[in-house]
């Protein structure tokens, strides 16, 4: 396919949009009339249209960068959701540095070659919104040195990234969610199970998270008229990173 690939809804890329919160964010986006870039290890299950899916593994820079060519030429993208992330649950201890880099290229390495590919694009348009997700776990969380250090990352990332493209109209803005209930989730956390409880207990609203209310701020985040907000991260944690709570 050439240039005719562009569609006249508006594009937006979406790493790990396969499944889990990603895949919510898809179908939000969908319906509120965007073109969604799928970039997942395996197809998604159901998808309603006016969707792309790339098999591509992110953690592979060569498969990435080549894959990410492969759309900028095809396409318009001046919208970025960089979503696909992986947990090695581990303390300090059993750690291993394989782990940390595995960690680091998904969660933060793929995000910066994303940002690095499409820029052209966006920088063109004068134009653009990257969303990155990172997690309340940014914040500490033990047993998740790799992953939190990771998210964190994205932080730094993310602010550094706001202050470089400003001048370009692009923000940049973060969304760190609390405990969501993914498929994963709640396989890993039965309803009804101590552990659960403890999490619930842990959320002054007294509740795990929907993937669309992750979406909702995302979507607005890059949303047109959001361009006077970047460099911000958003936490859609139930009010579990403020303070503490008992
Ligand atoms: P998920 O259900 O595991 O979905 C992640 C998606 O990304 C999957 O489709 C996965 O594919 C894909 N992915 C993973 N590694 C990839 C790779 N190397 N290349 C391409 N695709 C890859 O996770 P989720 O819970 O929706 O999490 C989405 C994001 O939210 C992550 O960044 C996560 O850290 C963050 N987050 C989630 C929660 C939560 O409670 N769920 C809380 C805080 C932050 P496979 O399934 O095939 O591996």
């Amino acid at each position: 396919m050439g240039p005719q690939a562009q569609t006249a809804r508006e594009c937006v890329l979406i790493t790990g949009a396969s499944r889990g919160i990603g895949r919510t964010i898809a179908d939000r986006l969908i319906a509120d009339g965007m073109h969604v870039i799928n970039f997942d290890k395996i197809a998604p299950k159901e998808s309603a249209g006016h969707e792309n899916f790339y098999g591509v593994d992110v953690s592979n820079q060569t498969e990435l960068r080549s894959a990410l060519l492969e759309v900028a030429s095809k396409y318009s993208i001046t919208r970025l959701v960089n979503n696909a992330g992986i947990v090695r649950p581990a303390t300090i201890e059993n750690t291993s540095i394989e782990d940390f880099y595995a960690v680091m290229n998904v969660n933060v390495a793929a995000a910066i070659i994303c940002v690095q590919e499409l820029l052209p694009a966006m920088k063109a348009a004068h134009f653009g919104r990257i969303v990155n997700i990172s997690s309340r776990a940014a914040l500490g969380k033990e047993e998740r040195v790799a992953y939190a250090t990771s998210k964190a990352g994205l932080l730094g990332l993310t602010r550094t990234l706001a202050l470089e493209l400003a001048a370009d109209g692009i923000t940049v803005n973060a969304v760190g969610p609390g405990p969501i209930a993914t498929e994963l989730f709640q396989s890993a956390n039965p309803p009804g199970a101590l552990a659960t409880q403890r999490i619930l207990d842990s959320v002054p609203l007294g509740r795990i998270g929907q993937p669309e209310e992750v979406a909702h701020i995302v979507a607005s985040l890059l949303d047109e008229r959001a361009g006077f907000t970047t460099g911000q991260v958003v936490y859609v944690c139930g009010g579990m990173t403020v303070g503490l709570h008992h």
